[in-house]
């Protein structure tokens, strides 16, 4: 197994695009042959027993790997030895790979004869653009599978024993991002909350830490201060970490515990039984 930020030639076959080839078009496939495939495959949350089967069989079968940063070291090293990996991340604010190359390299393997799998943190139709992917892979007359993973929101309620819909306290959950995209207004917050406090809605919100304070100051306009909050940081992971709060106290319990990216933060009453455990019995009866 060979793990390259740019892929080395094959030998044979035409050279894979490198970062300086991003104006590529796709006419400039039709000189390849091969009929390889593509399959986006969510890796869920890091924890490779969270895998499902078809997700383990399509990394193995794969000869090429584009691998996003939020997949584990632990699923990586599932793939086949001689399989060539390409570490694709793109983290918010660093230095990434840009979409257009990755499409590229994934329809020029694809025209290569390569089994390609683009390997997805989560699940890959759960943020993290893999149906944008899909989109364009498609329109470069590319067959694409999808495999469902396991998605970050439920892994991380779960590892704290919380069903996010348990019926005495939610009638339903949205998995929402906190980081919208460029040009984009993203959520309104306060129509979220009143919506999520009448119809008793939990609140699972992805990439929103670094807006966390601007999301807590807007949900309070709708949800009580008292409503419960969790962050869970790399949920199914050795290394997840994980705090316990209100949502008027979500700000500085995060920068308190040094909570980051990836994390998720779940909100509603679905969580009252473990804040309950957190708090001092003096504070739980003023509540009552
Ligand atoms: N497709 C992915 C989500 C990609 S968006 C999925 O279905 O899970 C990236 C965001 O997912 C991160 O910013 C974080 O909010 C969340 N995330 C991904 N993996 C995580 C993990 N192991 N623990 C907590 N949050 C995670």
């Amino acid at each position: 197994m060979t793990h390259t930020t740019t892929p080395p030639p094959s030998p044979g076959k035409p050279d894979l695009p490198t970062h300086s080839d991003h104006q590529l078009s796709a006419t400039d496939f039709s000189t390849l042959s091969g009929a390889g495939r593509c399959t986006l495959v969510g890796a869920g949350p890091g924890d490779p027993e969270l895998l499902t089967l078809k997700a383990l069989k399509a990394i193995q079968a794969a000869t090429l790997l584009l691998v996003d940063d939020l997949v584990s070291d632990a699923i990586v090293a599932l793939a086949t030895p001689g399989a060539r990996i390409v570490h694709v991340g793109k983290r918010g604010g660093c230095q990434s790979t840009p979409q257009a190359f990755i499409e590229k390299l994934a329809i020029m393997a694809v025209h290569e004869g390569e089994t390609v799998v683009r390997l997805k943190g989560g699940d890959p139709f759960v943020f993290g653009r893999g149906g944008e992917e899909m989109e364009h892979l498609q329109a470069a007359g590319i067959r694409v599978d999808v495999v469902n993973g396991i998605t970050a929101g439920l892994a991380a309620a779960t590892s704290l024993g919380v069903p996010l819909t348990h019926r005495e306290h939610a009638h339903g959950v949205v998995f929402i991002t906190g980081h919208a995209k460029p040009g984009d207004t993203g959520t309104d917050w306060r129509a979220l909350a009143a919506t999520a406090h009448s119809a008793r809605l939990t609140l699972v919100i992805y990439m929103g830490v670094s807006g966390a304070r601007r999301i807590q100051d807007e949900l309070l306009s709708g949800l009580p201060a008292h409503t419960p909050v969790a962050v869970i940081q790399n949920a199914s992971l050795p290394t997840q970490r994980q705090a316990v709060c209100t949502l008027g106290e979500l700000q500085c319990t995060l920068e308190r515990e040094d909570l980051a990216s990836p994390s998720v933060i779940v909100v509603g009453d679905v969580l009252q039984g473990l804040l309950a455990l957190q708090q001092p019995l003096s504070q739980q009866s003023l509540r009552a």
